[in-house]
């Protein structure tokens, strides 16, 4: 069930840090993870994509590392390269929570 987690936190880091950037995502977040699991992850992605960017006068900043201001294609990029792993380990979290919320 561990390995099921990471891989459904890997898939959805892209996504997320659209969220975060305000980019909207062409990709279906049911096609990403399965529309069992779809509003599971919804709630998931959400409260991630909150602690990863904050707006300041309609600059966009890195609320991990405080960097920018970013356009939002430069935040994404950031999130995507830069903080990688630590969004993949708060999918994690948040994904762990909720499947204990379900059980
Ligand atoms: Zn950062």
């Amino acid at each position: 069930m561990d390995s099921g987690i990471s891989i459904t936190a890997e898939k959805l880091i892209d996504y997320t840090a659209k969220r975060a950037s305000m980019i909207a995502s062409k990709e279906n977040l049911e096609r990403i993870v399965g529309i069992s699991s779809k509003q599971m992850a919804e709630r998931a992605v959400d409260r991630v994509a909150f602690w990863l960017a904050e707006t300041q006068n309609s600059l966009l900043y890195c609320k991990l590392c405080n960097r920018g201001p970013f356009t939002k294609k430069g935040l994404y990029l950031h999130l995507t390269r830069v903080h990688r792993q630590e969004i993949k380990t708060m999918l994690e979290e948040e994904i762990k929570r909720e499947l204990k919320a379900v059980m």
